[in-house]
């Protein structure tokens, strides 16, 4: 009999490899593959976990090419690339990195906070190109310190950013559905309506997940809300934006400029309006792109993937309940 495979489209060290490699047979593909087309039947009738990549799409058809899949292990905390509704009705457990990434993608934000408020990347080239020697100091920019922060989305991630803002004496709201009492009672975060949050904001950060009610959720309304000094920083997903609105307000000064490390498209083409507007830093969805950080979340959904196939609970499940409930799962395959 073949030994229950594995599909692996994220980047595996060693180490974990040889721990998949005792019990599994193992086939990579690219992180953007159509796994339904890319495995054909014959391999696909053992095909019992998955460890993918955020860019790989699992949706209805995926899973039902895989008649024996029990696990979809994903190499990020979002999981906006798989259908979990459709995972769930079909007993394969869904499993993601939550937590290992959040001081990483927290610092980049208020990377992007301080590039914006300091003017960093034009400044870099003010120096490069001898504006510096030629027309004598840069134009003045602006503090962070005293001006408000506010996240859409204070979850793992948006109360690490509301931690770090702290050491900058920014005061920070925030909106969710439902508010974090213990934030607002420790005095992290002020809870605002979604509306106030907009306009009172210097700096707008995004951390909602991309979710059917979050795409596209901000958009010409919330932009005319903002103060034309504002700033909106994206670290979360870049569909949660509409950009067509997003660059007629930087166009037009509607907002003072935008950090994005995230986009609809990715990679983003180099013809896309964001690059032609010098009020724009981006950054190629990096925000957990670190040696340490990538380190822990490929070892955790290694070990989600594992511990799901051997018949030990994930460390870190989207839909836990199916471990909780009653009904027989798929039928295993694995040793
Ligand atoms: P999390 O802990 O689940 O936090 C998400 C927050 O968003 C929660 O507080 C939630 O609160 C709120 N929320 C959800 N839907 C909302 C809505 N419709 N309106 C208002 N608030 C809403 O997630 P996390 O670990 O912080 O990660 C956040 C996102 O960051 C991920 O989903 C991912 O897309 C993105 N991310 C990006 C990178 C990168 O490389 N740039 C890296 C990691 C993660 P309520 O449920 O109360 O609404």
């Amino acid at each position: 009999m073949s030994r229950p495979l594995v599909l692996i489209t994220a980047p595996v060290p060693d180490n974990l490899r040889d721990q998949l490699d005792k019990h599994y047979a193992t086939l990579d593909l690219p992180a953007d593959a159509c796994l339904a087309t890319a495995v054909e039947p014959r391999q696909a009738k053992h095909v019992c976990g998955i460890l993918c990549m955020a860019t790989t799409p699992v949706n209805e058809q995926v899973l039902a090419h895989f008649p024996q899949l029990r696990v979809v292990s994903n190499f990020a905390v979002g999981f906006d690339n798989i259908d979990i509704d459709a995972a769930t009705k079909r007993r394969i457990l869904v499993c993601n990195t939550p937590g290992v990434l959040d001081a990483a993608v927290a610092d980049l934000t208020i990377g992007l906070i301080i590039s914006l408020s300091r003017d960093l990347v034009r400044g870099d080239a003010y120096v490069r190109d001898g504006s510096w020697e030629q027309a004598g100091p840069p134009p003045l920019t602006a503090d962070i310190r005293g001006k408000t922060l506010g996240l859409l989305g204070m979850g793992r991630i948006g109360r690490e950013v509301a931690r770090l803002a702290q050491a900058f004496n920014m005061p920070v709201l925030y909106h969710n559905r439902s508010p974090d009492h213990e934030a607002d009672a420790s005095g992290l975060a002020q809870y605002c309506s979604r509306d106030t949050l907009f306009a009172q904001a210097d700096f707008l950060s995004v951390h909602v997940p991309l979710t059917p009610q979050t795409r596209s959720s901000i958009g010409e309304h919330e932009f005319s809300l903002m103060k034309p000094s504002a700033y909106l920083v994206n670290t979360g997903r870049g569909a949660v934006i509409n950009e067509t609105a997003l660059v007629t307000a930087l166009r037009t000064g509607q907002i003072a400029g935008a950090g994005l490390d995230v986009m609809a498209q990715e990679p983003l083409p180099a013809s896309h309006p964001f690059c032609k507007l010098p009020n724009v830093i981006l950054q190629a969805h990096v925000g957990s792109a670190t040696v340490e950080t990538r380190h822990a979340m490929i070892t955790l959904a290694t070990h989600n993937l594992l511990d799901a196939l051997g018949n030990n609970r994930p460390q870190a499940m989207v839909n836990p309940h199916l471990l909780d409930s009653d009904a027989p799962s798929a039928q295993s395959e694995t040793p």
